[in-house]
């Protein structure tokens, strides 16, 4: 599932690929990844300019030179790709599929749930699943002080609350996984144990992966909207920590460890993540 590092960059590519193409027609094979019906959807959405996208936690937000917008979620396994006028879709495949005036495609694929939402101008902070999202770990106010705000009093375990798209948005269980190896936190620790000194490693951390992520980028599976793939595994010490079971800790050359942790695996040096 496409975390923030990812869906920053399949924005930026979309950005670069697809505002200020007009939607000519759409084409859509499974209207259950619709929040509207086909005719509601259409009559929005055909005819209308992408102005821009941008990440929003786990989403990709895209404006209309109408004002409405389109959310798109892409699940676990989902792919939004462009095409040249001379592909053909297959229906069974591609969910939903924008047509532009210039010939190129966009095509949407869903494997194992994904959504195209369409939102009503101004009413995005409305919408069930992005308006209840939390705080933008890369934005400036996105402080030390106001993560030592948010965690306090807070007694679950910590990582439960990095999962947390209400608390933190757009972090998962791949970037997780790095963010507490730097920050040298195990991810039992219950979050009222964490001293000051702990809080501000692990804002660095949050912040310092996401944009190691972002550099070498897409994690694994994921791609931009020209199908590029990111560095993941050929970086090298790129991921540090993150599904290198029995490799060793870079820092301390100790094997990792995998441990299931609630619902999720979790890969932690145990030597640095005490
Ligand atoms: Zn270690």
């Amino acid at each position: 599932m496409p975390e923030l590092p990812d869906i920053v960059l399949l924005a930026e590519s979309m950005n670069q690929a697809l505002v200020g193409k007009t939607i000519h027609q759409v084409q859509v094979n499974q209207p259950k990844v619709l929040n509207r019906t086909i005719p509601t959807f259409k009559n929005n959405v055909q005819g209308r300019t992408f102005q821009n996208f941008q990440q929003r936690g786990k989403w990709l937000l895209s404006r209309l030179d109408n004002d409405w917008t389109l959310a798109f979620n892409l699940g676990m396994g989902g792919e939004l790709r462009i095409h040249w006028s001379v592909e053909t879709p297959d229906p069974n495949r591609e969910r939903v599929v924008f047509y532009f005036n210039d010939g190129d495609q966009l095509w949407v694929h869903f494997w194992w749930f994904g959504h195209i939402h369409l939102i009503k101008p101004g009413k995005v902070q409305d919408h069930p699943q992005v308006g209840i999202l939390g705080e933008e770990p890369l934005c400036d106010d996105f402080t030390v002080n106001k993560l030592a705000s948010m965690l306090e009093g807070k007694r679950g375990r910590i990582k439960s609350y990095l999962l947390d798209q209400r608390f933190i948005a757009g972090i998962g269980n791949v970037y997780v996984q790095d963010i507490l190896w730097h920050a040298e936190l195990h991810p039992n620790r219950k979050s009222n144990t964490l001293r000051s000194d702990d809080i501000k490693k692990l804002h660095h951390a949050i912040q310092h992966v996401l944009k190691e992520g972002i550099r070498w980028g897409p994690g694994p599976g994921e791609q931009d909207v020209w199908g590029t793939r990111g560095q993941w595994g050929k970086q090298p010490g790129w991921p540090h920590i993150a599904y290198r079971t029995e490799k060793p800790c870079p820092t301390c050359q100790t094997l990792v460890e995998e441990l299931r942790v609630g619902s999720t695996t979790s890969y932690i040096c145990p030597k640095c993540q005490k």
